[in-house]
């Protein structure tokens, strides 16, 4: 089905299809083994040669400056076969551009490197109170003079183990601020935690008096001002958009492959594709897909036209993800027994699908927020 991609995205996309099917497929299992964290940076490279991270870079500072849609469209090929190359991307991609917001220091230091594969950044904002619990949240950052001093704990960080950049996100009088910290800064550990899904652990860090520039700090009262979350805004839902459309792409490239496996499976000397419930099985998923991408490339060209709709994006976020769920649950059945067994590769699916309804708020704190926006009695912003 056409989405009115121009030339331009159908080439990109063109691109990322052919390294996500002659580079990532023959060695994707490598990402859930002890090498994970290797592969995911050999591939990272990769895509930083193919000019992706410089895709949603403003084009003053040497990035292609591409429309959401060009970026979505690279997230949907690569999640065919990995989204965590996807969340790589975000996280090398899209994170590197708040480092022109400010932090001087860090963007001389990191800005290119990253953006050429050499060096690679993660985002920490989750406290262990709850992501979105800011009420409950203490200050993260005292100042004292021109330095603030950080002390706390951020958990769930995607590819933290591995970064030599991480943003931390935290308050400072009840105000969102960022800190951008080198791994080696001192006072920060970061420990690894092992997750279900997508490869790699997760990052777990502690600060203790970490010393950070105030002139280095990005002040970000527009997320969240005096322990509330201002709105839900701009800035945080583009990222939902993300998740959305890794999670249509994860979609697809387990209904391709099971579509393919019914096709030569037999039973009673015909393919199972000729049995009637499993025929409805596939339409009905059919069904499901192109509903979430319809969701997503909607909001996403609303977005590009400056009519953004945010009640739509919160409604695509917990939409995309649990139909990914629902696909990559019915697919792994599909396939009998074999679905369950680790080798073949289709139960991580299921594993990375799950992953995508909690990462960028789970899909009830997108509901409270669409709930919040319908103007419903007593809710409250669930996400952002
Ligand atoms: C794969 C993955 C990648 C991630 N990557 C990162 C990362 O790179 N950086 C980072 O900082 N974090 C990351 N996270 C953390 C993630 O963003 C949070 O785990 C998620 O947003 C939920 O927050 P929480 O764990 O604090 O849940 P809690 O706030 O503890 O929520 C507990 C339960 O309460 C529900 N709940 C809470 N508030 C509401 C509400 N208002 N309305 C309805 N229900 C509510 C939740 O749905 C959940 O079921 C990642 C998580 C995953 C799974």
């Amino acid at each position: 089905m056409s989405y009115f991609l121009t030339e331009e995205q159908v080439s990109i996309r063109d691109v990322a299809r052919r390294f996500t099917q002659r580079e990532v497929r023959p060695r994707v299992m490598e990402l859930y083994g002890p090498k994970g964290h290797t592969f995911i940076k050999e591939m990272g490279k990769k895509m930083a040669d193919l000019g992706f991270f410089r895709i949603p870079v403003p084009e003053s500072a040497g990035g292609l400056g591409a429309p959401r849609t060009t970026l979505l469209v690279v997230y949907e090929e690569l999640s065919k076969e990995s989204p965590a190359l996807a969340l790589h991307l975000m996280l090398n991609g899209v994170l590197p551009t708040m480092l022109l917001m400010g932090m001087p220091a860090a963007r001389e230091k990191w800005f290119e490197k990253v953006l050429d594969g050499e060096a690679t950044m993660a985002g920490a904002g989750t406290d262990p109170r709850g992501l979105a619990n800011f009420s409950e949240w203490s200050d993260l950052a005292v100042r004292d003079g021109d330095h603030f001093i950080l002390n706390g704990s951020r958990s769930y960080c995607t590819g933290g183990p591995y970064a030599d950049l991480v943003i931390v996100f935290g308050l400072y009088k009840g105000t969102t601020w960022a800190f951008p910290l080198d791994v080696g800064t001192p006072g920060l550990i970061i420990r690894e935690d092992e997750k279900m899904g997508l490869g790699t652990s997760f990052g777990a860090l502690t600060m203790s008096d970490v010393r950070v520039p105030v002139a280095e700090s990005l002040e970000m009262s527009a997320w969240v001002k005096d322990r509330k979350l201002v709105q839900a805004n701009g800035h945080s839902t583009i990222n939902v958009l993300d998740i959305s459309s890794m999670s249509l792409g994860l979609a697809e490239g387990v209904f391709e492959k099971t579509f393919e496996y019914a096709l030569q499976r037999t039973n009673a000397g015909k393919s199972i594709l000729t049995l009637g419930a499993i025929q409805v099985k596939f339409a009905k998923m059919k069904a499901q897909i192109e509903c979430a991408r319809n969701m997503i490339y909607n909001a996403a060209r609303l977005l590009e036209e400056g009519r953004q709709d945010k009640m739509l994006e919160h409604m695509v976020k917990p939409i995309a993800t649990e139909m990914a769920v629902d696909v990559a649950r019915s697919c792994m059945q599909l396939h009998g027994g074999m679905g369950y067994c680790v080798e073949t590769g289709i139960e991580r699916y299921l594993r990375d699908a799950m992953g995508l309804t909690i990462g960028e708020c789970t899909s009830d704190m997108h509901w409270s927020t669409v709930a919040t926006l319908m103007d419903m009695p007593e809710t409250r912003l669930g996400s952002f």
